[in-house]
């Protein structure tokens, strides 16, 4: 014998069940219906012959009486005797033939008599005549048709008989579409939240698999969402909760604080050359530094928590995320006073005094913090954060560890947004423009060059200094327009004077971002080429501290440039860390003596000692060498006696329109012109 496989069994009585509920459906409706037809014909028949029998007793009757009155013509007396039966009528059309014994065998009409029942007594009546007496022993019963009590009754009845086969349809129905409805209510009820939940249903049918089926299908559903949600909340390398996480519980915790008056803190931590140190290291060794980093910074977070609030950071602990490449934020649920976040956030950068090892290498991270209290400073998560970084950024700009937000650094915030978009309209205008301060040869007193000094001539006639634009500029992206207009007026003015016979060289400034851009010395050699001018007339400026920041990329960009023959200067000498061999490594021609040396030579013996040992520095390195700031004779007399070729200062003159420059250029060239003549 074959036996049937477990699943089989199941699959055959899945078949079997969902169609036997729908035959057993059908089969309670059918039998409903033929049980109601069935009663009906059945009532309807017997009322029918119960009327017939009626209406041939009424006949009847009629021909006894009919008989009775003829008996009664013949034999007056004998007319009862006469029948055995006895026909009744009585005054209102009713009637009826009772036995001797007065049981009332056919009865019509509804005389009182008639209903009244048994020992009624009713007149035998011919005409006027009573023949006899009928003496009722029982109530009349029959029926003669359908009277409107009896259409209500069989109406109730089908009515009952019906509602009973409705109820039983129903409940049948309820029975097979039940679980369809708590699939439907399931599948409705499905959320994010309610994706660990499932739905039994057992009736061993269809519905058994399909709700099988829709709890696979919702398991699968919550592990997809689980990962999208770590992937959209959790920061892939480290871990940590992300940015969008971060919000969500700042808002949470901005909700507690409200109900309890109190605040709690936030601080976004920012590692400067992080992203440049990674990119250094590579990929593995950078991923492998994010990771130590942030090790270290959960670990500090934990102690710091424990040790600051120490009965709180159980229940609500401080949150550790990363929200940026190069920045991680905390958040510290509850906060007793502004100190305790203050000496939380120390704890937390203690630790980064140490440096990290890293396959023979050691890197040091020096970080700034900007802090807010919240709600105080800001009732949700966005504007937090944002306040924050604006703390963040006066951190940086004021060279301090930490700062927390004040309101001041708003309204600061909002000047610089307005300043934005001004040069945004400035750079459409045209509005950018160089100005020229000459450089002099401090042993023939000729000037010899021009520093371009990009300035903001506004329609208002006010000309704005570059400290006020370029380092927001640089911040918001817009210094690649305004370095071109300079570095284009430049080339194009020195190239009109070199026209003139004015044999000048133009130093122009680059900053940090122009010089990370592959397409800057494309950009030079292309103006090069439109204005006509010499390379060699040309002189770019690299700050001390961009050029020691990143050597290798100086170098990178320097050389093909310096290759064409454009010359190379490190400005602001003095006030970076260069280190002497990446001073001999990096291809420059020119070392710039920051102004604030020039400026305390009178008070400051330092100062002096600085100067001689860069102008001795440069001349071992062959480097040329240009003071800067010189503003008094004096000063130019000291510089000019320790060897300095070449000055600069508002003694000679301060950075002017092009056309002025032209003119002093033209005076100064005459004055000579005269001097030799004498
Ligand atoms: P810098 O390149 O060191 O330029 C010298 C600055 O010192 C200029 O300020 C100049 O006006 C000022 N100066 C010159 N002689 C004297 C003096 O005798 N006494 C005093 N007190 N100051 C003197 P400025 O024009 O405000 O420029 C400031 C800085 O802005 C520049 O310093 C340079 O680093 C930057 N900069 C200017 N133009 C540009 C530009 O086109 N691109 C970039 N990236 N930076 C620029
Ligand atoms: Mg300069
Ligand atoms: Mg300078």
């Amino acid at each position: 014998m074959i036996r049937q496989k477990p699943a089989d069994r199941k699959a055959a009585r899945i078949r079997i069940g969902l169609l036997g509920r729908f035959a057993l459906l059908a089969f309670a409706l059918l039998a409903g219906v033929a049980g109601l037809a069935y009663w009906a014909v059945n009532d309807f028949s017997e009322r029918q012959s119960a009327h017939f029998t009626a209406r041939l007793a009424q006949e009847r009757a009629d021909s006894v009486a009919a008989l009775a009155a003829e008996i009664l013509s013949a034999d007056p007396l004998g007319a009862e005797r006469a029948g055995q039966q006895a026909a009744a009528r009585f005054p209102d059309g009713a009637g009826m033939i009772a036995s001797p014994g007065g049981e009332i065998l056919a009865a019509w009409g509804s005389s009182q008599a008639l209903l009244d029942g048994a020992n009624a007594q009713a007149p035998i009546l011919f005409g006027d005549l009573v023949l006899g007496e009928v003496r009722l022993a029982q109530q009349y019963e029959g029926a003669s048709g359908f009277s409107s009590a009896e259409s209500l009754r069989i109406v109730a009845q089908m009515a009952a008989v019906l509602a009973l086969a409705m109820a039983l349809i129903g409940l049948l129905v309820r029975h097979v579409t039940g679980p369809i409805r708590r699939l439907t209510q399931f599948a409705e009820q499905l959320s994010p939240q309610t994706l660990a939940s499932r739905i039994m249903i057992r009736t061993g049918d269809e519905l058994e698999t399909l709700a099988d089926s829709v709890n696979d299908m919702v398991g699968r559903l919550g592990e997809s969402m689980r990962r999208v949600q770590q992937l959209a909340f959790i920061d892939a390398m480290t871990g940590l909760p992300n940015q969008e996480r971060l919000r969500h519980d700042i808002d949470a915790a901005i909700d507690r604080r409200r109900e309890d008056g109190g605040n709690c803190g936030l601080a976004i931590i920012s590692f400067d050359r992080l992203a440049r140190t990674v990119e250094t290291l590579g990929r593995t060794g950078g991923d492998e530094l994010i990771m130590a980093l942030a090790q270290r910074l959960n670990d500090a977070v934990s102690s710091a928590d424990a040790n600051v609030r120490i009965l709180e950071s159980r229940e609500h602990p401080a949150v550790l995320a990363k929200i940026s490449e190069s920045e991680f934020a905390v958040l510290l649920p509850s906060l007793g006073e502004e100190s305790d976040f203050e000496r939380f956030v120390q704890l937390i950068v203690a630790p980064f005094g140490r440096p990290f090892e890293h396959r023979e290498t050691r890197v040091t991270l020096g970080c700034n913090v900007g802090a807010a209290c919240l709600p105080r400073d800001a009732a949700e998560a966005d504007l937090g954060l944002r306040h924050c970084r604006m703390a963040l950024t006066a951190a940086r700009n004021a060279s301090q560890p930490m700062r927390f937000f004040t309101p001041s650094l708003d309204r600061a915030a909002i000047e610089r947004l307005t300043l934005e978009r001004e040069m945004r309209v400035a750079i459409e205008a045209n509005q950018f423009r160089a100005h020229f301060q000459p450089k002099v040869c401090l042993r023939t007193g000729r000037i010899i060059g021009a520093e371009a000094l990009a300035r903001w001539n506004r329609p208002d006639g006010i000309s704005v200094g570059p400290v006020r634009f370029i380092p927001l500029a640089e911040e918001a992206g817009m210094i690649g327009p305004i370095a071109e207009a300079v570095l284009r007026d430049a080339c194009w003015k020195a190239a009109g004077w070199l026209r003139e016979g004015l044999d000048m060289s133009v130093a122009v400034n680059v900053s940090a971002i122009q010089l990370g851009d592959d397409r800057f010395p494309a950009l030079v050699r292309r103006l090069l080429d439109q204005s006509g001018l010499r390379p060699e007339s040309l002189e770019l400026e690299i700050t001390e501290s961009v050029a020691m920041d990143d050597p290798e990329r100086a170098m990178r960009m320097v050389g093909p440039l310096r290759e064409l023959g454009v010359r190379f200067a490190i400005d602001d000498f003095g006030t970076g860390h260069s280190s002497l061999a990446a001073l001999t490594r990096l291809p420059f021609d020119v070392l710039k003596i920051d102004q604030s040396f020039v400026r305390c030579l009178s008070t400051d013996k330092q100062s002096v000692s600085i100067i001689e040992t860069i102008l001795a520095l440069a001349v071992s390195l062959n480097f040329e060498s240009v003071a800067e700031g010189v503003e008094t004779e004096l000063e130019a007399e000291f510089l000019r006696r320790r060897g300095c070729p070449v000055a600069q200062g508002y003694h000679y003159g301060k950075p002017m329109p092009p056309l002025e420059f032209l003119a002093t250029l033209r005076a100064a060239e005459e004055r000579r012109a005269q001097r030799i003549a004498l």
